[in-house]
């Protein structure tokens, strides 16, 4: 299926809507103006259009193996990582001290939203490799950083990340994964690890795992855990890969969707690991990486709604049923109302994505302690809003599609059992929002407040000469503002039975905000209608969305799990 890169909406997003000027003003990003902004997103959306869609069915089709103890991955997809690779693309943000572009989150993330749009079982392992790069530029000693960051960033050697257990999911705290001290600034690694996505592969050197571990006698809970870097292959002294490690897949998931990604069960069995930080630092480093993976997933969500959209409208273009005023069935209002939807919630999310990586870049470029404070309240929002949203746009792409939508070979399918999994991992959609109304109100709100007044001063400025888009953009900056009040002064129990709709609601007036700013921008083209839409017939779904928010508690604990079994 072709997928077109939406350079034109994103040049508006970045230019009209989110600001990415700043960024491109700060000393440490001058050299990312308009030019390489250009350039970036020109080669990377030809190299997702040419090179990375035609293997995204391919994977499907043809899932990862595990064969005698190696994984083997579908056709095409080796040629399709070393044209990443090649690109630059691995780690475009990576410092260039190491071999890194050195260019602004912003752009990483839009160009990681195009991968995923073009392949998103594939992108998830480039994906690991740039979170577990940036968890060693911030954490690792310099001898780690000068063996490994070149060969990841080039991408020669792949990165993962490893957190979760049987019994260690949410609960990372949990795990029992222990790190025995050799005496000789190594580490004994033993334990099982679960999910581990891109575990292994064979297109790349090495793997090399960023496992949490905790060492004996180490506090229980999230405190005692250690951070460890536990490569396959153990680097020789000239840094290539030498003896095998003690660590090995024990099996290959069979999931839902992303069947070309290997999702591995790993046993780690006495393996040499380092230590990537302080002991008992390491969820604080985990956290660099989770972060970072947290946007890119959000951008995992946008990239599917983009695919499924474009594929849903050339759908709608050829399908005749009935009579319409276009001859085929987008002339249908209930169509159109379909594909509007899709357009303007991939719109919204795209949005939101890209503000929260502007916030990353400014908080990266001026140490501004208000920039750190949007970048971590936006963070849990482009996260949860952008895979919820590749999950509804998709739903609605099989919708669009008819009975052809259930049936595999359109491809319709598929992206919605793809990208189901990314409201999953990375911190379930749930937890991002504990963690919007928890850590990130704790502030008294103030990064909440501060971005509502900048909602609302944008509304009231064109209030006057565009009131039907303005005012109902200012009214429902309010509406979540009073809420954001309530929940600030409700005990933080008590905010959780509220948390989904709380986000969701914020979601959904940043959306009012972003498409009022495309619209002032554009007042006569496809983006004021499009505006128009999402504000008359999404946004209004703030209010009950604020109401449940606002709700307490007890009306959902009062059913006792004896009560729904009933
Ligand atoms: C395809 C795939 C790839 C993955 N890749 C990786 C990887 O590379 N590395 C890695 O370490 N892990 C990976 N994971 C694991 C993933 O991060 C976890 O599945 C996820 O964190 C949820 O944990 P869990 O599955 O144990 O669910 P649980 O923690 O059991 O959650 C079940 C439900 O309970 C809710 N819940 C749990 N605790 C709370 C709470 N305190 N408050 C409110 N609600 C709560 C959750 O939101 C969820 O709805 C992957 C998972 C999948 C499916």
């Amino acid at each position: 299926m072709p997928y077109r890169a939406p350079l034109e909406s994103f040049q508006l997003i970045l230019d009209q809507v989110v600001g990415y000027d700043a960024v491109a003003a700060t000393e440490r990003f001058a050299e990312a103006g308009a030019e390489t902004v250009q350039a970036v997103m020109a080669e990377a959306g030809r190299l997702c259009e040419d090179v990375l869609t035609p293997t995204n069915r391919v994977g499907d089709q043809n899932p990862a193996v595990l064969e005698n103890g190696v994984v083997r991955t579908p056709p095409g997809f080796a040629d399709a990582y070393r044209a990443i690779a090649e690109g630059g693309w691995v780690s475009s943000s990576a410092d260039p001290e190491h071999g890194g572009m050195g260019l602004p989150i912003t752009l990483t993330t839009a160009v990681n939203e195009m991968m995923s749009a073009a392949n998103m079982a594939l992108q998830t392992g480039t994906l690991m490799t740039q979170g577990q790069i940036e968890a060693l530029e911030n954490h690792a000693s310099d001898a780690i950083k000068d063996l490994y960051l070149p060969k990841l960033i080039s991408g020669e050697w792949s990165g993962t990340m490893n957190l979760t257990e049987p019994q260690a999911g949410s609960d990372v705290g949990a795990l029992t994964t222990k790190a025995e001290d050799n005496g000789d600034g190594t580490y004994a690694i033993t334990g099982q690890k679960i999910y581990i996505t891109w575990g292994d592969h064979d297109m790349a050197d090495n793997v090399c795992h960023l496992v949490l571990a905790r060492i004996p006698g180490a506090p229980a809970g999230t405190k005692g855990i250690s951070l460890f870097l536990v490569p396959k292959f153990i680097p020789d002294e000239a840094g290539n890969p030498g003896e095998r490690n003690g660590l090995r897949v024990v099996s290959l998931e069979k999931k839902m969707g992303t069947h070309g990604c290997p999702t591995c069960v790993m046993s780690y069995e006495g393996a040499t690991g380092w230590l990537v930080g302080a002991e008992q630092g390491g969820i604080k480093a985990m956290f660099t990486m989770m972060n970072n993976a947290r946007l890119g997933v959000g951008a995992q969500g946008v990239g599917v709604a983009e695919a499924a959209t474009q594929a849903a409208i050339a759908w709608a273009a050829e399908r005749k049923q009935g009579k319409s005023s276009t001859g085929t069935i987008d002339g249908h209002a209930d169509v159109r109302r379909m594909l509007a939807e899709m357009r303007a919630e991939t719109f919204t999310a795209r949005s939101i994505a890209l503000a929260c990586a502007v916030a990353i870049d400014m908080q990266t470029a001026t140490g501004d302690a208000e920039w750190a404070a949007r970048a971590a309240l936006l963070t849990p929002i482009a996260k949860a809003f952008g895979t919820d949203t590749g999950i509804a746009v998709s739903q609605l792409g099989i919708q669009v599609h008819g009975g052809m939508g259930y049936i595999e070979e359109t491809g319709a399918a598929q992206f919605l059992r793809d990208v189901r999994v990314t409201a999953i991992y990375e911190g379930t959609n749930g937890i991002q929002a504990m963690d919007l109304v928890g850590r990130k109100l704790a502030d008294g709100g103030e990064a909440a407040f501060a971005l509502l007044d900048e909602i609302e001063e944008c509304a009231e400025s064109v209030r006057h000469d565009h009131p039907m888009l303005a005012e109902p953009v200012w009214q429902a900056a309010e509406t979540l503002r009073e809420t954001t009040e309530a929940l600030v002064a409700r005990d933080p129990a008590d905010r959780q039975a509220g948390a989904v709709p709380f986000l969701r609601a914020f979601a959904r007036v940043l959306g009012g905000y972003f498409h009022l700013k495309a619209a002032m921008a554009r007042p006569d083209g496809p983006e004021a209608r499009l505006a128009a839409f999402y504000i008359t017939r999404l946004l209004p779904e703030h209010t009950g969305l604020c109401a449940q928010a606002r709700a307490k508690s007890d009306t959902v604990m009062a059913l006792s799990p004896e009560d729904l079994a009933a």
